[in-house]
């Protein structure tokens, strides 16, 4: 019988697990700290639970978890990690640097079925949904095995694939991010992107782990927006921000919409005035990302002139919009640019 892997459990998951044994709803909480404050990587270490309860786990369960494979540095300080699976496919995430402290950006599938015209993730096809583990497993192995771990402050789903897409695996990684007993992140510190799944994004406003969510928005109509992102032929952007407005985004916390400026496609003031007046009266915030190429990509990057005179627009409109710098390109770091490649 395959043993079942703790690190793919939800917390609750973890103490019916754990009541399952005959043992108190205690030691879940403890066998969660070895795990996620202490990386235990085996039972044996797991020391305030009893020698039988770590024998009884050592034979029913197991502790696996991605391995990091490389580590490559961008010019800027951007960081990919290439991370092995169990199974020998390959996944990325990124570090990325802030000012004070650095942002992981983890995978949550390997490779992408959404076919998004600006991404290089798109060449590889679905591989295969990563499991709850595999998701945490990045942000683990980031925090306790790289130098910049301890500074790593925020997380965002926004490496390789589309994570409402592999909605109960993704939203089992949050709740083991989340919970106190777990990794103890703040939920403002944890941020959902997604190319826009309307359904999964009423679904995550049901479902209670208030995350921050940001949408890959990246075109001013829905002629543009279903030839760059084919799912927008399934859910046209009415039928998108429709399902944002109604996300119940807590407190005074902003919506992000992710804009990727390609030259001549989507860049013009009057693509920007169509953008303002889209997102008028939703309380969000834009990201203004220039395109990041990539070998054979179709797009050119926007030049300074014309994002200048984008943002210009949506600030006019009062909106907050903010030019993110591209990070890593010299590695295909960047956004939409992850393939898992060794290389
Ligand atoms: S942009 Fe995101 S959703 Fe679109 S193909 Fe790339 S990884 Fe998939």
């Amino acid at each position: 019988m395959d043993k079942i892997n703790i690190r793919d459990l939800s917390p609750g998951e973890i103490e019916a697990f754990i009541a399952h044994l005959g043992k108190e709803k205690y030691r879940a909480r403890q066998l969660m700290k070895w795990l996620y404050h202490f990386n235990a990587s085996s039972f044996g270490e797991m020391t305030t639970l009893s020698r039988e309860l770590r024998g009884h786990l050592e034979e029913t369960a197991s502790l696996d978890g991605p391995e990091i494979a490389k580590i490559r540095t961008a010019a800027d300080g951007t960081k990919k990690v290439l991370f092995r699976l169990r199974d020998g496919l390959h996944i990325e995430s990124v570090l990325i640097p802030g000012r004070n402290h650095w942002t992981a950006c983890l995978s949550s599938q390997a490779g992408c079925a959404m076919g998004c015209r600006f991404c290089f993730t798109r060449s590889l096809g679905f591989q295969r949904q990563l499991t709850p583990g595999e998701i945490t497993g990045q942000l683990t192995a980031l925090k306790f095995r790289t130098p910049e771990g301890p500074n790593v402050k925020n997380v965002v789903l926004m490496g390789m694939g589309e994570p409402l897409a592999n909605y109960e695996h993704t939203v089992t990684a949050v709740r083991i991010m989340t919970d106190d007993a777990g990794m103890g992140w703040s939920n403002r510190k944890v941020t959902i992107s997604t190319c826009g799944l309307a359904p999964q994004i009423r679904r995550l406003g049901r479902d209670d782990i208030c995350v921050n969510l940001a949408i890959s928005l990246n075109a001013p109509d829905n002629e543009r927006r279903d030839y760059l992102m084919p799912v927008n032929r399934r859910y046209p952007i009415e039928t998108l921000l429709a399902a944002c407005r109604d996300y119940p985004m807590p407190g005074r916390r902003m919506l992000t919409f992710e804009y990727i400026l390609m030259a001549g496609v989507n860049d013009s003031p009057a693509d920007a005035e169509k953008v303002a007046r889209l997102l008028k009266n939703l309380h969000c915030k834009l990201n203004l990302i220039v395109f990041n190429e990539f070998p054979g990509a179709e797009f050119r990057a926007s030049s300074p002139e014309a994002v200048a005179a984008f943002q210009q627009v949506l600030l006019r409109h009062h909106y907050t919009s903010i030019i993110r710098a591209s990070r890593g390109s010299d590695i295909l770091a960047a956004c939409g640019q992850l393939t898992g490649n060794a290389a």
